[in-house]
């Protein structure tokens, strides 16, 4: 995905800042729209030492290289430690964290308080920002309040209303906003999936997630999840439960709990258009179903259950035994053609 070219207009606002930089950007948008990658492109072209004419990192000097080795020595990337490529899972080893640590944002300061190497900028790209708890944010907060000279922190979040307002206010917003269809469809098309328009409907328009969830891992999942709803007051919800639980455990941290929320809450959407007599939004090939689903039951139950699928999302994020809690999700979506 080539996120310069998906995202021209804002890839040419971000330029337009060299000449005078901000000490911190916030780039929000969608989730898998290549906001991190736009960042971190950003952040090398900042960096390079021989910028060519149209503003993209040269890829090829002293700097480029350190840049794409990932030890340029002005440069920090803070993310969970379970995003990490690079820390590969051992057997009993403890899980890598979900969070942005507060010991990571305290690792800053002497980065911070030393001259730059390289006598140019220094950088810090921040994702996902909100995956951060009230103190780390506090403690970054810290250095967002007292600006150090030649230093830009590149922030990216998906989910900005879920950071200290404190954060966001320190920072100048780069909104980046959903591609045209056409746009999208191209990605997909160029990376060979077929059936683009059934699985951009899925991720909502966002060309990286939908590339994510043609990848075959998600299929899977998804496909039992879509079979399992449509059976309506059917559905064997314990069954169901333990199904996902041991995808989710198989893939090794590739699939989250919350995105199988994510995708009951799509669900739930769609269902709660055909009860309107709206079109489905995200799941297409089966809007049918939906609509047969969707006159069974009462509206209020189903704005009612999508409200509390909200609040379940946070608890989503570190449940205390994941399988009973998709018990109690598909439970409740059983309950919703009860008499
Ligand atoms: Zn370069």
């Amino acid at each position: 995905m080539n996120v310069i070219d998906l995202h021209k207009e804002v890839w040419l606002g971000l330029q337009a800042r060299r000449l005078r930089l901000p000490h911190s950007l916030l780039l929000i948008g969608q989730k898998g729209l290549g906001k991190f990658d736009l960042a971190k492109q950003f952040a090398a072209s900042l960096l390079c030492e021989q910028l060519p004419a149209d503003g993209q990192a040269c890829g090829k000097c002293l700097a480029c290289n350190w840049y794409s080795q990932g030890n340029h020595p002005d440069f920090r990337l803070l993310q969970p430690g379970a995003l990490n490529d690079d820390v590969e899972l051992e057997e009993g080893k403890k899980k890598p964290s979900q969070q942005i640590t507060i010991d990571q944002v305290r690792g800053l300061d002497e980065f911070l308080n030393v001259g730059t190497h390289r006598g140019g900028l220094r950088i810090i790209v921040i994702y996902p920002t909100e995956a951060m708890n009230r103190s780390t944010a506090n403690a970054l907060l810290k250095s967002l309040e007292e600006p150090i000279a030649s230093t830009l922190f590149l922030l990216v979040s998906s989910e900005p209303m879920r950071l200290l307002p404190t954060i966001r206010s320190r920072c100048q917003v780069v909104p980046v906003a959903l591609p045209s269809t056409q746009k999208a469809e191209k990605v997909l098309a160029d990376a060979g999936v077929s059936d683009a328009g059934r699985w951009l409907a899925l991720a909502g328009g966002s060309p990286g997630l939908a590339l994510e969830m043609a990848a075959s891992g998600q299929l899977v999942w998804l496909e039992i999840l879509i079979k399992r709803l449509s059976a309506g007051k059917n559905i064997d919800p314990l069954g169901l439960a333990g199904e996902i639980d041991k995808a989710i455990k198989e893939s090794k941290g590739k699939l989250l709990l919350k995105t199988v929320v994510d995708a009951l809450q799509k669900w739930l959407v769609d269902l709660t258009l055909a009860r309107n007599s709206l079109p489905v939004r995200y799941f297409l090939p089966q809007a049918t179903t939906i609509v047969g689903l969707a006159d069974m039951i009462p509206l209020p139950r189903l704005i009612h259950s999508y409200r509390a699928l909200i609040s379940s999302r946070q608890e989503a994020e570190q449940p205390l035994n994941a399988r009973l809690f998709l018990e109690g999700l598909f439970l409740d979506y059983r309950a919703l053609f009860a008499n």
